[in-house]
């Protein structure tokens, strides 16, 4: 099947409410510019370096999203363009992204990255580390805004494990919504699971190979 019928597939088979981040890592940018022309505006990368080279090479109203662990010295690069970043881990990070969005006179969305997989090997905080930073992230941040959460299940074949994730995440940002009226996107689901993830609450999806097929790392 072809790039543009596997993207329509996967739109075909997600309700309207949930978003797709086409996941654009390592894939060249004759294949992105194909997915454009059928009409998707939303990619995804997980290196810095690697979007801003795509961005400079495609069209300018395509959404990026930044989905990869991200560190500060490396949020400069891209605080002129980057429309979401979902993978806001730290203070400290939230911090530099509202420092570099000021430079571009800019407010940045995010999302906080919840760690809700058994691996160590995943990234972020836990609820209560996210509740203080909803706390008081508005009056000393300006420059960005926190619009929902993200998390990544764990990688196995458990799919009960998975669905229990997902659902522990939801149940998190049902939560922390009661109190900050911001957050609207629930982040979760990539090819392997994002049905499960949609039938668990997700609001957008980050789906690579099963629109560009496997990664080929080089
Ligand atoms: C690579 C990646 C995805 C997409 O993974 P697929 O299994 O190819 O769909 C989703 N989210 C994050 C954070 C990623 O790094």
């Amino acid at each position: 099947m072809s790039l543009v019928e596997n993207l329509e597939n996967i739109q075909k088979s997600i309700p309207e409410h949930v978003t797709l981040v086409a996941v654009s890592k390592t894939q060249p940018i004759s294949a992105i510019q194909t997915l454009y022309d059928a009409g998707q505006r939303i990619f995804g990368e997980n290196k810095v370096q690697e979007m801003v080279a795509k961005y400079e090479h495609l069209p300018k109203d395509i959404q990026w999203h930044m989905i990869g662990h991200l560190q500060k010295n490396k949020v400069k690069y891209m605080a002129s363009f980057v429309h979401l970043i979902h993978s806001v881990d730290s203070f400290d990070l939230l911090k530099e992204i509202n420092k570099q969005a000021a430079k571009h006179d800019r407010v940045i969305d995010c999302l906080l990255q919840i760690h809700i997989a058994q691996e160590e090997t995943k990234f972020g905080m836990d609820e209560q580390e996210a509740e203080s930073l909803l706390e008081v992230y508005k009056s000393e941040f300006p420059h960005v805004k926190v619009v929902g959460l993200m998390g990544m299940a764990t990688f196995t074949e458990d799919e009960s494990q998975v669905r229990k994730e997902f659902n522990f995440l939801k149940s998190i940002f049902v939560k922390l919504k009661s109190r900050y009226t911001d957050l609207e996107v629930l982040s979760m689901g990539m090819s392997g699971d994002f049905q499960m993830a949609i039938e668990e609450g997700s609001t957008m999806v980050r789906v690579g190979s099963s629109i560009f097929g496997e990664r080929i790392y080089s």
